[in-house]
Formats: structure tokens, C-alpha cells, sequence
């Protein structure tokens, strides 16, 4: 491995210790484990059903529904009918989830500093630089699939000559930069396997 692959390899792995130590103090004054906290937050931002939940976690859904379990039993959560699909069900926040969710930094203030800390043009090339890494993880089967742009059917790298807004969304019809490039977006529809690798590459071949 190149001492480069290796030094940011070693840097991501420092981050995920602070970050999960930071989990672990949060979500614990909350009274969560880090995965009931996860869970929370996501349900908080948009209903999601079990198995999508479970997949998008890296967890078994026995394991996702203990951790639902204790969270319905805090009052946090309830699992409802989806309206969309008479068979499934899908876990929501209730109004106190919601309340705690609110009070629940989605990620560790000092990081978010950090990052603010950087300039725009190097917070987007860090974001699709680590978007091509979680999307080649993804490939690899290493990662469950995650609802970012770059395996979304309506993303459109790199089609307008503004530098500030290159890529489209077919989905919203609009323009956007590598800043605005999402991890999880509740509107991503599956790319085609050919269409993501076309996406991920020309997103780092340009710019
Ligand atoms: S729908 Fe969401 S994930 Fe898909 S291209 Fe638009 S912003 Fe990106």
C-alpha cells in the first residue's frame, strides 16, 4: 500500500475513534447506546422501514428490531403501517423522539468546527473524494449501499461549465456544486451498476 493510502487510512481510522467515543458520550447522557441513538436520529429526519433501516445500519433486522424495541419501550418510537405498502411496516419518531432527537448533535461539534475550517473548494473536493471511497467500498460489497448522489439514478456529474455549480440533479432539475454533494438523501433512487461506475468516474476525472 503507498505511505499515502496508508497515512489517510490512519487519519479516517482517528476520526472514527473520536467520533465513536463522542457516540458514546452523547447518545449516553440521552440514555442511548450508540446504535439506539443512530437509529433515533435517522427515524427523526424521515420514517424508514425496517429492512431499509437495518441495511443502511450494517445490522441483522433481529438485531435492528431490539434496538427499536428499546427504544418503543423509552416512549421514542413507534413502528406503523407504511402507507405505501400495506405489508410493511415502517418505524417513526414520536413527538417525545422527536424532542430528544433535536437536542442530539448529529455529529460531534468539534468535527463540524474542524471542517468549517477548511475552505469551500477544499470541503467539495474532500466530500467527492470521500464519496469515490464509500462508493468504491460499496462495490466491494465492504459497506452496505448508501443513498448518496454518485449511486443515484438522477445525479449528473459534471455537465455544467459553472465551476461553482458543475453536476445537476435530474430528479429537482437543479445545479449544484461538490459542496451539495449528499450521503443520505431521502429522494436517491438506485443508479444501474454501469451507470454509478460511469458517475464516480467522471466525477473524479473532472475537476
Ligand atoms: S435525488 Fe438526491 S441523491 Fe439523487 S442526485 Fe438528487 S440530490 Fe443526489
Amino acid at each position: 500500500m503507498p505511505g499515502s493510502s496508508r497515512q489517510i487510512a490512519t487519519a479516517l481510522q482517528r476520526l472514527a475513534v473520536f467520533w465513536r467515543a463522542s457516540q458514546w458520550q452523547v447518545f449516553g447522557a440521552a440514555g442511548l447506546n450508540p446504535t439506539q441513538g443512530e437509529v433515533l436520529l435517522r427515524v427523526a429526519a424521515r420514517p424508514e422501514r425496517a429492512a431499509e433501516l437495518a441495511a443502511l445500519l450494517g445490522v441483522s433486522q433481529a438485531s435492528l428490531s431490539d434496538t427499536v424495541s428499546a427504544l418503543a419501550k423509552k416512549g421514542l418510537v413507534v413502528r406503523r403501517p407504511d402507507p405505501d405498502d400495506g405489508r410493511a411496516r415502517r418505524i417513526e419518531a414520536t413527538a417525545a423522539g422527536h424532542s430528544l432527537a433535536k437536542r442530539i448533535p448529529e455529529a460531534p461539534e468539534a468535527l463540524f468546527g474542524a471542517i468549517a475550517g477548511l475552505g469551500d473548494a477544499e470541503r467539495g473536493a474532500l466530500l467527492r473524494s470521500l464519496t469515490q471511497v464509500i462508493r468504491s467500498l460499496q462495490e466491494a460489497r465492504a459497506i452496505p449501499v448508501q443513498r448518496m448522489c454518485v449511486t443515484c439514478r438522477y445525479f449528473r456529474p459534471h455537465v455544467h461549465d459553472d465551476a461553482a455549480a458543475p453536476h445537476h440533479c435530474a430528479l429537482v432539475d437543479a445545479a449544484f456544486g461538490d459542496a451539495g454533494l449528499r450521503m443520505d438523501c431521502g429522494d436517491h433512487e438506485t443508479a444501474t451498476a454501469e451507470q454509478a461506475a460511469l458517475a464516480g468516474a467522471r466525477l473524479l476525472a473532472v475537476g
